[in-house]
């Protein structure tokens, strides 16, 4: 098994993902966890946003800086989760122990697969047909797609976070999307008991 969890996607809710499950490395629980994400930042809505309605985010904030600026600051604070460059995922297939991750270049396998590919692009991967439906939160004539689940969760294992989670497509509502599957996911790893990780100032 090469990941314990890996994630799909390097937009607001996969890097939000990947930095909250990064954080966690100092507790035993996560110490040894084998953390990925498939960094795919191409086609993010963040590429064209310009940002004045988000707190903490400095007004005329770009997107496209926020791309940048979030793949280094992963790689300063938490290198040991990986970065994969310039792949893009076209099959997800269940296993036994996980999921089998297939890109336009690899194979990867994973206990814990987190979909973030946003709520447009996920037709070019297969293996999800039977959970595609309408965004329950969208205008019918955008024709936005969500993959159906309860508590980002699709099943055992597999979750789904940001805009394609059924979340409306506001950047504060992607990022806490996967915040909260990262939570979850400590949670799952921390046997049961609800982890959350906080820095603070000392003295
Ligand atoms: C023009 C514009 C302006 C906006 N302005 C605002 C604003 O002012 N305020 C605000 O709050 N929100 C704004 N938004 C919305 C905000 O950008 C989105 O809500 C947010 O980016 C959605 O996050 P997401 O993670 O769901 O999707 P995305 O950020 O789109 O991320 C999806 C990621 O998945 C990757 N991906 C796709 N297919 C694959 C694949 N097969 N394999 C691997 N990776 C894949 C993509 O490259 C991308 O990085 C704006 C959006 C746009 C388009």
């Amino acid at each position: 098994m090469q990941f314990d969890a890996l994630i799909i996607g390097g937009g607001s809710a996969g890097m939000s993902c990947a930095l909250v499950l990064g954080s966690a490395q100092p507790k035993l629980f996560a110490a040894t966890k084998r953390i990925g994400i498939i960094a795919h930042q191409k086609t993010s809505h963040l590429q064209t946003a310009l940002f004045n309605n988000v707190l903490g985010l400095k007004p005329g904030t770009l997107g496209s800086d926020i791309l940048e600026n979030g793949k280094a600051q992963l790689k300063d604070l938490y290198p040991h989760v990986q970065q994969i460059e310039k792949e893009k995922v076209t099959v997800i297939t269940k296993t036994t122990e996980g999921f089998t991750i297939t890109t336009n270049k690899n194979t990867y396998q994973t206990k814990l697969a987190i979909i973030t590919v946003g709520y447009t692009s996920l037709l070019t991967i297969k293996g999800f047909e039977d959970h595609i439906e309408p965004h329950p939160r969208a205008a019918a004539e955008k024709d936005r797609i969500w993959l159906k689940n309860e508590n980002h969760l699709i099943e055992d294992g597999l979750y789904v976070a940001g805009t394609l989670a059924g979340w409306r497509s506001q950047f504060a509502i992607a990022c806490g999307s996967g915040a909260q599957v990262a939570t979850d996911i400590f949670s799952l790893w921390n046997d049961g008991i609800h982890t959350k990780i906080h820095d603070k100032i000392s003295g």
